[in-house]
């Protein structure tokens, strides 16, 4: 699923992505939120779908990098940086959409610093 941002093409790669990018594994509502890896700098709806296309094991953002804008939102169809993204209570930092705050128990799985904090 190819989906326009910012006059740029952001090519999110999962299962059943559709333009929301949301997936086959996370498909509610407010699951908006799609993810760029380190390892391979592609974008993936979430971290099973990573799994099932990559090829490889996923990486994780270190802190240092939190400035990189790796997520992606769906509804607002604009990116947010790692850091904007795990401030947010919940919802989006810049168009107010809603998160899935189920999202909170797998920040260890992206993010490095996150660990201590789900
Ligand atoms: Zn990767
Ligand atoms: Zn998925
Ligand atoms: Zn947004």
């Amino acid at each position: 699923m190819s989906l326009g941002v910012c006059g740029q093409d952001v090519f999110i790669e999962g299962l059943g992505v559709d333009s929301g990018a949301r997936c086959q594994h996370w498909s509610s509502l407010v699951d908006i939120v799609a993810q760029r890896y380190p390892c391979c700098g592609r974008w993936f709806a979430c971290f099973q779908c990573h799994k099932a296309l990559a090829g490889h094991a996923a990486e994780r953002w270190s802190a240092a990098a939190f400035a990189t804008e790796a997520i992606y939102c769906g509804a607002g169809k604009h990116l947010l940086t790692i850091s904007a993204y795990l401030q947010s209570q919940d919802q989006c930092s810049q168009c107010g959409a809603a998160f899935n705050p189920g999202c909170r128990e797998h920040r260890a799985l992206y993010f490095t610093e996150a660990t201590h904090h789900v």
